[in-house]
């Protein structure tokens, strides 16, 4: 029988690979609850209009790269594309905006109908920061200081963070028909997404990446001219922050979002060991969104990291620590008791290593050679001498040194010094 292939842009994570995704989650929920951000439960699942009202239903996500499907009751449905939307729906719907500035974190899988490539697929994980009910720049900068300390933790090569201010809703829209006016007699230059994007969505074509479309912006109007006061003097306000706090960025005129609820503030950290998809991590204002979706006006900040690229961006340079294992194993199975003992013990005491218990695979050659070849460290063999002596033979199995007949206290120091 023919074996069953993954469906085409899912995700099929190596068994040796999903302990970088744990400690990249771990470790960046830890973070996030120390700046004491609460965790909020999302589901995939979700009405399809909830991201065309917030996404936006010219954008190339609502347009061309959702799943959608009827449920049997004739609902139209969406796995979600991104997770803003559902977790403001969420904030509105469970009273969360009248209760203060509310600081939530969520992480989980995406999907988008994408091409894939290295850094793209049609499942992917984001792990995202959301803020609603802060007006001021301290926002944007708590964010940044969040992302910051991951990308430093995980040492990602030549990563930078651009930034860019959209201005408010009406200078995007003022903005938005000046380029087009400018863009329409030089539509032939283009590249064929900029043409389609022309009428619905102009803004994104400052997103191209063809030479020509870049040649031809590189007279057209700027977003700067068209930013209020407001929002002008908010932005250099926020590149002042930026340089007290020591944190790098890059100004990028042309950095736009794929999303139609954004304002003011935008940013991405990009990392050129990426490749063409460089950007891993994204986000920005969108003050407008809780109002569109029914709630009251609130202001509100977000960023989603890519973890996918997070980890192609990091693993070869930062070195993740991997598990102690230790193997249990009886030469004699009538002391079956005495190896499940202090199987247990260890678990109890050395919650970090993983303990495998042989149990009635008494065969001490066969059983060391599995060890070793699952990458165990160590093994605790237990014959009758050990037991007669109430002892334990641990076998360091990198250096294949014997440490015989310790005691239980030596065997846990022994742990511990290892463990360290
Ligand atoms: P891109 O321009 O690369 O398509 P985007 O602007 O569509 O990215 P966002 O919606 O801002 O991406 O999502 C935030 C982050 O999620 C991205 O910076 C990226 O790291 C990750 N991401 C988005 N789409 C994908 C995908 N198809 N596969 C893997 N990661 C993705
Ligand atoms: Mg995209």
């Amino acid at each position: 029988m023919s074996k069953f292939e993954k469906v085409r842009g899912m995700h099929n994570i190596p068994v040796e690979e999903t302990h970088y995704w744990s400690h990249v989650l771990n470790f960046s929920e830890k973070l996030m609850k120390s700046f004491s951000y609460s965790e909020i439960r999302l589901p995939i699942i979700e009405y399809t209009n909830l991201f065309e009202r917030s996404v936006g239903s010219e954008t190339d996500i609502v347009n061309k790269e959702m799943f959608t499907f009827n449920s049997k009751s004739d609902k139209s449905l969406t796995l979600r594309p991104e997770g803003t939307a559902g977790c403001m729906r969420v904030a509105i719907n469970q009273g969360l905006l009248d209760k203060g500035p509310q600081r939530l974190f969520y992480s989980g899988p995406m999907y988008r109908y994408e091409r894939p490539q290295k850094g793209r697929n049609r499942e992917f994980f984001q792990l995202s920061a959301e803020l609603f009910g802060i007006e001021s720049m301290s926002a944007e900068l708590e964010v940044f200081q969040i992302i910051e300390t991951i990308v430093k933790k995980y040492k990602i090569q030549d990563s930078r963070l651009e930034i860019n201010s959209l201005g408010s809703e009406e200078d995007q829209r003022n903005f938005s028909k000046a380029l087009q006016a400018f863009l329409k007699p030089l539509k032939s230059k283009l590249d064929k997404d900029s043409q389609n994007r022309l009428e619905k969505n102009p803004l994104r074509i400052l997103d191209s990446k063809s030479t020509e479309t870049k040649e031809v912006l590189s007279n057209a109007p700027k977003i700067a001219e068209f930013r209020s006061k407001n929002s002008t003097s908010n932005f250099n306000l926020l590149k002042n922050l930026l340089n007290d706090f020591g944190i790098e960025y890059k100004e990028n005129e042309n950095l736009v979002r794929g999303l139609d609820y954004y304002n003011d503030a935008v940013f991405e950290w990009k990392s050129d060991s990426l490749g063409s998809q460089n950007t891993f991590c994204a986000g920005g204002r969108y003050d407008s969104l809780a109002k569109k979706l029914g709630g009251r006006q609130t202001p509100a900040i977000g960023a989603s990291l890519g973890i996918d690229r997070l980890i192609i961006a990091c693993k070869d340079k930062y070195k993740f620590p991997s598990q102690k294992l230790i193997a249990v194993i009886l030469l004699d199975k009538n002391f079956l008791k005495q190896g499940n003992s202090i199987s247990e013990k260890i678990r109890l005491n050395f919650p970090d290593i993983g303990v495998r218990f042989s149990g009635l695979n008494v065969n001490l050659k066969s059983e060391l050679k599995r060890a070793i070849k699952n990458k165990f460290n160590f093994a605790i063999i237990i014959g009758r001498e050990e037991v007669e002596s109430s002892t334990y033979t641990i076998k360091d199995l990198d250096s294949e040194k014997n440490y015989e007949k310790l005691s239980e206290e030596k065997l846990f120091s022994f742990l511990n010094l290892t463990n360290e």
